[in-house]
């Protein structure tokens, strides 16, 4: 489609550098092909911004499910433009997480601070504190606080990213790469974790359940925390096993132990997040 124009020298219509091609070496600038002003691309480009589904959207997603750490690696090797850059995956991610408000995991309710984190006692004293100020009902103050907390988990997910980023620097110390590298390996891996473990799980579990209730048969008493929790951890021991074969290039036993070693990494990494969250939330609320 872009062979008319790409072989022609031009002038660049932004900053007036002559060049050959399509997209000016100096400022980036793209000469325009007359069907791109057509009212098909016009369309097609609607299209594309509402739904976020282009082919490098498509390609990038299938290639971080089906080859986790492919993408990754290919970008820290300077190959990036065949691919979504991996911040935009995660907030594309992020955005259908609390869309479909799947699961407790990063958009922490009230209740689950003031009951099952190690610092619970800290938080109720805080909220006790609070809503005895302010004069209002424990349930009037859930209702501001979780408003709060969800707009603001939103963005402090990123916060997040950074925490396992630096566990995947820690347990890769050795492998001389950036921190920024490292950081596109969290994103990819935040990315897939919440897309695999909140969001496909939640919708597989859900229709899981409904199917298994129209049979006549209950699977309540199976679908424990634990359970769930098992599940979660299973992923991400994937996700980052294939990650350190593929980024790091590590062998079939240490992808395995740092994959094992990483577990109580993402444990704190949560744990950390959660008090951010609620400290953040409390004093903006
Ligand atoms: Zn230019």
């Amino acid at each position: 489609m872009e062979t008319e124009v790409s072989n022609q020298q031009h002038t660049c219509k932004t900053c007036q550098n002559t060049f050959p091609g399509v997209y000016c070496n100096r400022c980036g600038e793209k000469v325009i092909d007359p069907k791109e002003k057509s009212f098909r691309y016009f369309l097609g480009n609607v299209f594309n911004a509402i739904t976020f589904v282009d082919s490098k959207f498509y390609r990038s997603l299938k290639l971080m499910l089906l080859k986790p750490g492919f993408v990754s690696s290919q970008i820290i090797q300077g190959i990036r433009t065949p691919y979504i850059k991996p911040i935009s995956m995660f907030f594309i991610v992020n955005l259908l997480y609390f869309l479909m408000a799947s699961s407790d995991t990063y958009n922490t309710r009230l209740d689950s601070q003031l009951n099952q984190m190690p610092y619970s006692k800290v938080v109720r004293g805080i909220v006790e504190q609070k809503i005895e100020k302010e004069n209002i009902s424990l349930d009037v103050f859930r209702v501001r606080y979780e408003q709060q907390s969800t707009s603001l988990a939103k963005l402090m997910l990123i916060v997040f990213v950074l925490f396992t980023g630096v566990f995947i620097l820690f347990l890769n110390m050795r492998k001389k790469l950036y921190f920024y590298d490292h950081l596109t390996v969290s994103l990819e891996f935040n990315a897939m974790f919440i897309f695999i473990g909140n969001v496909v799980l939640h919708w597989f579990m859900f229709l899981l359940i409904k199917f298994i209730s129209w049979m006549g048969i209950s699977l309540d008493q199976y679908l424990t925390d634990p359970v769930y929790t098992s599940i979660a951890v299973i992923i991400a021991m994937t996700i980052l096993y294939f990650m350190q074969r593929r980024v790091y290039q590590d062998s079939v036993v240490w992808s395995l132990v740092k994959a094992l070693a990483f577990i109580p990494c993402l444990a704190m990494s949560i744990i950390a997040y959660r008090v951010i969250l609620f400290f953040v939330t409390i004093l903006t609320v």
